[in-house]
């Protein structure tokens, strides 16, 4: 029987925020223009389209948290809201004329690798393709993690959670419970103190907040870096020159971090005067353990009457009353979940099946790994963007992305310069020797030796998800793919070519 005909094509991405957009760019600048990017939602933007709550914004000034290929001189401020890097990513697909090789609402719902005929058969929410190379760029924050919390289903009011926010719901006067202390809850909570009736704030572990050096870019500074495009870069340059020397500290000599302690407990000095909420606030494991958080009114907002903070995390509903693990009881109508993503977890990792027949989730049972971040054994010509250890705790992750783009720019040179039906995959001993130095610098780092437990860990209390250098020496280790660290494989004389239709994918 022959194979059912499906649309091929040379790459398929998946997902269309800063990764699967970044991709789409390199590729085109590669000459490849046979690839489609696949997007399960009705928009690019990945988890800047995803996460909508009030207050949300980014906390990496946007001149370095932007495409170094696609500078901005026009960001109005020094941290960029949630709309304006979504407009960004909308204003990055028409500018590089990536539209054409979106496909929305396809959402994968299976890949499979065709050892017989060297590629990947993907099936999605709008139809079945194959594909040459299948680049994942899903990122780390794109599926909300609620904890299974008992009780819940009993809940009478409104639930949801920070990167599904409900706009529809009118917060006004509501006794309102935020569950979790990160990145997403302290922007949420000062955002939406003033208008409910009553916050509950469920910590589970207090965060270390700093200040929030954020201010309104001059008209004065946009009209330079429009007429002299070299200050942008300069700008640029600085801020990431100043995050690279920093970096030294989380991941070499965390003992040196005491002063920057000093300068969080100021900030929360500054707000909370009540010395027993001083106490509950204040972190008992080295800052940069967990993400250090940005904020200048997180704690002004937490001195408000309206606000309580319970120092415990919540363990149980019953109907309309949360009961925290010590025993605290709120009674509330509207539950906002704060409580992250499934990073070391991936939903996609299940959906990938890789040469053996196994998942991705499966292969990486015992933890993420993979090879200079990208590749895994077992899955022949399969990337990740964002992959095991390529996560960052100070700086851009845009400038990960790109050193990734790299590589998947020099995987794709080599596949040419072998020539004929080929594949790549990963040597087993390149991907542990890789994994095994990633983890040996990471003996030292804030991270492991931080006193805390954070997202970057795993359910082993691995940390498969942080870069323990600067970029600049990732950028350097994913210069150039050594095909030595990679079996070849060839597609057996007998595999057709497949009854495949070329994608017929134009974006003159
Ligand atoms: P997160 O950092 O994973 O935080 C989840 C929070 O939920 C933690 O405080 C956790 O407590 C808490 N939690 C979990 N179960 C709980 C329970 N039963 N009771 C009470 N608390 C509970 O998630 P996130 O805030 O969404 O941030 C994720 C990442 O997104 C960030 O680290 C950052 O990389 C990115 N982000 C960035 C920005 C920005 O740039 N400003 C904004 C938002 C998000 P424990 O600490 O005890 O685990």
């Amino acid at each position: 029987m022959p194979e059912q005909e499906h649309e091929h094509v040379r790459v398929a991405v998946i997902g269309s925020g800063f990764g699967g957009l970044g991709a789409a760019v390199r590729l085109r600048r590669e000459g490849v223009t046979d690839f489609v990017v696949l997007e399960r939602a009705d928009a690019v933007g990945g988890t800047w389209r995803d996460n909508s709550y009030p207050g949300c914004a980014c906390d990496v000034p946007s001149h370095l948290y932007s495409f170094s290929f696609a500078p901005n001189p026009d960001w109005p401020r020094t941290f960029s809201g949630q709309e304006r890097i979504r407009e960004y990513l909308e204003h990055v697909a028409d500018t590089f004329r990536l539209r054409p090789h979106i496909r929305l609402n396809s959402e994968v719902t299976r890949a499979r690798w065709d050892g017989e005929r060297l590629r990947w058969v993907i099936d999605t929410a709008s139809g079945t393709l194959t594909a040459d190379v299948l680049v994942s760029a899903t990122g780390p924050l794109s599926d909300p993690k609620v904890p299974d919390m008992p009780g819940l289903d009993t809940f009478p009011g409104k639930v949801f959670h920070s990167a599904r926010w409900d706009h529809g719901y009118d917060l006004r006067g509501k006794r309102v419970a935020m569950i979790g202390t990160g990145a997403s809850a302290i922007q949420i909570v000062p955002a939406v103190q003033k208008e409910v009736g009553h916050l509950t704030l469920f910590q589970r572990t207090p965060p270390w907040v700093m200040p929030r050096a954020d201010r309104a870019i001059t008209r004065a500074e946009r009209w330079l870096h429009r007429q002299l495009p070299v200050t942008t870069q300069a700008r640029r340059a600085v801020l990431w020159g100043i995050r690279e020397l920093q970096v030294q500290a989380f991941t070499k000599r965390p003992d040196e971090l005491g002063l920057v302690e000093r300068l969080a407990k100021r900030n929360m000095y500054r707000a909370i005067k009540d010395p027993a909420l001083r106490a509950k606030l204040t972190p008992t494991y080295r800052i940069g353990c967990k993400r250090i958080l940005l904020s200048n009114t997180y704690y002004p907002a937490l001195a408000q009457p309206n606000v309580d903070v319970v120092a415990s995390g919540l363990s149980e509903v019953r109907g309309s009353t949360l009961v925290a693990a010590d025993g605290t009881e709120a009674e509330v109508d509207a539950i906002v979940f704060g409580t992250g993503f499934h990073v070391t977890d991936m939903p996609i990792a299940e959906r990938v099946i890789g040469a053996d027949g196994i998942s991705l989730a499966e292969s990486w049972k015992g933890g993420m790994a993979a090879l200079r971040g990208a590749t895994a054994a077992g899955f022949p010509n399969f990337m990740t963007i964002i992959g095991p250890n390529t996560g960052l705790g100070n700086s851009s992750m845009i400038l990960m992305i790109e050193a990734q783009l790299n590589y998947l720019a020099d995987y794709l040179r080599q596949l040419r310069v072998l020539g004929g039906r080929v594949a790549l995959t990963p040597r087993e001993t390149a991907v542990t020797g890789w994994n095994n130095r990633v983890q040996d610098r990471m003996r030292r780092t804030v991270w492991n030796t931080g006193g805390c437990t954070s997202w970057y860990l795993d359910e082993n209390g691995v940390n498969t998800t942080v870069w323990p250098g600067t970029t600049t020496e990732f950028r350097q280790a994913t210069r150039h793919v050594d095909v030595g660290e990679y079996e070849v494989l060839r597609a057996p004389a007998h595999a057709g070519t497949g009854t495949e239709k070329k994608a017929e994918v134009s974006a003159a």
